[in-house]
C-alpha cells in the first residue's frame, strides 16, 4: 500500500509530481499573527480553540465542514439562484445531480446534514429498536437517540487501534450485526447506518466488498440499509486505490455502484460537495419519500428548498459533479498525504493509515509524561496555535465527556488532535507551515505542561470547557 501511496504522491524516482487541477482567480487575506497576541488571544479563550476568534488564527485546520473553496462556476451558479417560494428551478437541477451521480429516485433537500438526519430518524425509527453502525457520529447518534432508536456499533475492531494498518477500517464486522439480529430479531432492527467514510475513526474507508456482503445479509433479512454518503467520494478514491477489480474504475461509476447497494442515504453537502451549506436525503422508496416530503415542510421549509436558497442549490447541484472528478479527489487526498508524509519523516506520532480528510496526531505519544486528566490532546491544540497560529481541534477526553452515571472522566483509548484540511482552500506551503510548526511543538514536547479544567459546560463540554495552564 505504501508503494501506491508514493504513486499517488508522485515521489518516486522517475515520476512527475501531481497538482492541483485549478488555479486560483481571487486570494482572501490572512492574518499575520504575532506571538505576544497569541498567547493573549488564547488565555482569552481559556486555552480551547473553539473558543479563538477566526480573525486571531492564521491557518484554519479546526474543520472541513463548510469550509471548502467553490469554483467560479459555483459562484456564476449563484447568480442563477431562483428564489421562488415553490418549484425554485435550482431545486430540479439538484434533484437531476443527486439522480445522476447518486442514482437514487426521490430527493428531499435540507438545511445541512443533521437536517437530513433528524427527518430520516424519525420517519424510519421506532421506539425502542436499535440502530446498528460502523462507529457513532455525534449528531448523526444524537438523532437517533432523539426518535428512540439505541445505536449499537457495528465496526471492525481494527477502527478501535491507531497502530493497526488495515486498508478498510470502516467495515462493518457482520458477524457483530448477526449477533444482533440472533438476539434481538430483524424486526427490532430500525436500519444499519453505514457511513463512508468513518470521520470519527479517523476517516477510514468502507470496502465494496463489505457494503456488497452487508446488503446481502440486509436484504435477507428485510432490513434496511442507510448511507451516510457525507465523504462518500473520498472512501471511493480508497476503493479505487486498494480494492482489487476497481483501479481503472472512475471515482463516478464507484460512487454509483456503492449507492446501489443502499436503499437511501443522507448528506451533509458541507464537506464532499464543496459548498458552505446545505444537504440532501434521498430514498427508493415512494412511501417513505412521501413521509419525508411531509415531515420536511415541518422541520425544514417546503420540500422544493429545505431550508436553502436556490442560490445554494444551485452551488450544490455544480458542486456534486466538480466532486466526482478523479482529478479532484486525487489533490484533495494528495494535499492531506503531502501533510502526513513530512510529518511521518520527521517521526511525529499519528493514527494510521492516513484517511481522507485530516491528520490525527497522537497526543499520547506527543506527551506521555501527562497524565490523560492533565489533557495532552488540548494542550498540543493550545501549543500548536501558540506557535503558529494554526487552529486545531481536540479528540481526546474533553471530547469524550463524563459518564452520567459515577461523574467521573471518560478515558477514551484514542487521545487525538485533528488537523482538519479544507478543500480548495491551502496551498502545499502553507502545508509546510503546518508541518515545521508540528515539528517545532514535537520538538519542545518535553516542556509541556498540561491544562486544568476551570469551566465545564454540561452538554458537548468540548466546544465551550476552559482551562488554565498547570505550572
Ligand atoms: C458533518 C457530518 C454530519 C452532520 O452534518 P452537518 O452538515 O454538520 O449537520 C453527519 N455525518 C458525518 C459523517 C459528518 O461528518
Amino acid at each position: 500500500m505504501s508503494d501506491t501511496i508514493h504513486r499517488t504522491m508522485g515521489q518516486q524516482s522517475g515520476r512527475r509530481s501531481w497538482a492541483e487541477p485549478w488555479k486560483i482567480k481571487m486570494v482572501e487575506p490572512l492574518r499575520m499573527t504575532r506571538p505576544e497576541d497569541r498567547a493573549g488571544a488564547l488565555a482569552e479563550a481559556g486555552y480551547n480553540t473553539f473558543l479563538l476568534r477566526s480573525d486571531d488564527v492564521y491557518i484554519d485546520l479546526l474543520t472541513d465542514s463548510g469550509t471548502n473553496a467553490m469554483s467560479d462556476r459555483q459562484w456564476a451558479g449563484m447568480m442563477l439562484g431562483d428564489e421562488a417560494y415553490a418549484g425554485s428551478r435550482n431545486f430540479y437541477r439538484l434533484e437531476e445531480a443527486i439522480q445522476t451521480w447518486y442514482g437514487y429516485p426521490f430527493i428531499v433537500p435540507t438545511h445541512q446534514g443533521r437536517g437530513a438526519e433528524h427527518l430520516i430518524s424519525q420517519a424510519a425509527i421506532r421506539k425502542g429498536q436499535y440502530v446498528p453502525g460502523n462507529m457513532y457520529f455525534t449528531t448523526t447518534r444524537l438523532h437517533q437517540e432523539l426518535a428512540g432508536g439505541i445505536f449499537v456499533d457495528v465496526i471492525t475492531d481494527a477502527a478501535h487501534d491507531p497502530a493497526n494498518l488495515s486498508p478498510f477500517k470502516g467495515d462493518v464486522d457482520i458477524a457483530k450485526l448477526e449477533n444482533l439480529v440472533a438476539e434481538h430479531g430483524a424486526a427490532s432492527i430500525a436500519y444499519v447506518s453505514l457511513a463512508g467514510t468513518v470521520n470519527m475513526a479517523g476517516g477510514q474507508p468502507v470496502s465494496m466488498a463489505n457494503v456488497k456482503a452487508l446488503s446481502a445479509f440486509c436484504r435477507g433479512h428485510g432490513i434496511k440499509l442507510f448511507l451516510d454518503a457525507t465523504r462518500l467520494v473520498e472512501n471511493a478514491f480508497f476503493i479505487q486505490e486498494r480494492e482489487p477489480g476497481y483501479a481503472d474504475k472512475p471515482l463516478a461509476a464507484i460512487v454509483r455502484e456503492f449507492c446501489d447497494y443502499s436503499d437511501g442515504a443522507w448528506m451533509s453537502a458541507k464537506k464532499d460537495a464543496l459548498v458552505n451549506i446545505g444537504g440532501w436525503l434521498a430514498v427508493r422508496d415512494r412511501a417513505l419519500f412521501e413521509e419525508l416530503r411531509n415531515l420536511v415542510v415541518v422541520y425544514e421549509g417546503l420540500h422544493t428548498y429545505g431550508g436553502l436558497a436556490g442560490r445554494d442549490m444551485e452551488a450544490m447541484a455544480i458542486g456534486i459533479a466538480e466532486s466526482m472528478q478523479d482529478d479532484h479527489m486525487r489533490a484533495r487526498i494528495g494535499q492531506v498525504r503531502y501533510l502526513a508524509e513530512l510529518l511521518q519523516d520527521w517521526g511525529v506520532p499519528m493514527v494510521q493509515p492516513v484517511g481522507g480528510h485530516a491528520i490525527f496526531l497522537d497526543a499520547r505519544a506527543f506527551y506521555p509524561h501527562l497524565r490523560q486528566d492533565q489533557f495532552p490532546s488540548q494542550t498540543l491544540a493550545a501549543e500548536l496555535y501558540l506557535d503558529s497560529g494554526i487552529r486545531s481541534m481536540e479528540r481526546g477526553i474533553v471530547s469524550a465527556g463524563r459518564d452520567p452515571e459515577t461523574g467521573d472522566h471518560h478515558y477514551p483509548k484514542l487521545e487525538l488532535t485533528r488537523l482538519t484540511i479544507p478543500r480548495r482552500v491551502y496551498t502545499q506551503a502553507h502545508m509546510d507551515v503546518v508541518a515545521e510548526s508540528v515539528k517545532a511543538v514535537y520538538d519542545a514536547r518535553a516542556a509541556a505542561r498540561g491544562l486544568k479544567m476551570v469551566y465545564e459546560p454540561r452538554y458537548l463540554r468540548f466546544f465551550q470547557a476552559r482551562f488554565e495552564p498547570l505550572s
